[in-house]
């Protein structure tokens, strides 16, 4: 079964917390299964595995129960986790690193937070590449929005500024993979 880091469930239930209180958790956890609701309530150790599936699914109910339309809550997520994570382990990586070396690295960073999926790097140009995620198991869209904003705010974590990524290619629509094309300055 795919999993995913106890540090991601961690700041992303944290998220939820904080901007929507201890009733819009209470909400989201009741839209979910009594398997999903027993994972989310119970302590996550940050380097614990937790399953994707649970992880791509709260996320889902997050957007259902809380989103408002044109307001991406799992986006906005995933900025908040890698803030967060990222500032607690990889502080030191990615404030030196220019967008380039962070690139180099993504790859091994994703194993660090998914256990399915391969990320792939391509540059396309000395400010702009490619990422694609070939074999995520366990996700669905909300997941890859999630994806989406952690990979924003880790770009802008290195400095870059204007970061814009587009999902153009996802493997829960009938795609071969997730792909993401993203630009800076
Ligand atoms: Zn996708």
């Amino acid at each position: 079964m795919a999993k995913t880091k106890g540090l991601s469930f961690n700041y992303a239930i944290e998220f939820v917390r904080e901007n929507y209180g201890e009733e819009g958790f209470k909400r989201v956890l009741d839209a979910l299964s009594d398997g999903d609701r027993m994972i989310l309530s119970e302590k996550i150790l940050p380097v614990s595995w937790r399953p994707t599936k649970t992880f791509s699914n709260f996320l889902d109910a997050t957007e259902k129960v809380l989103g408002k339309k044109k307001h991406n809550l799992s986006r906005e997520a995933g900025r908040f986790v890698a803030e967060h994570a990222l500032s607690k382990f990889y502080k030191v990586v990615i404030r030196l690193a220019s967008p380039m070396k962070v690139l180099d690295r993504a790859s091994e960073l994703w194993k660090d937070f998914d256990d399915t999926g391969e990320l792939q790097i391509e540059k396309t140009g000395p400010n702009s590449a490619i990422a694609r995620i070939i074999g995520h198991q366990g996700g669905n869209e909300a997941n890859c929005n999630h994806t989406l904003g952690f990979f924003e705010r880790t770009m802008e974590m290195t400095g870059a500024k204007n970061v814009s990524i587009v999902h153009t290619k996802c493997i829960f629509r009938g795609d071969e993979c997730c792909e993401y094309i993203g630009t800076w300055e």
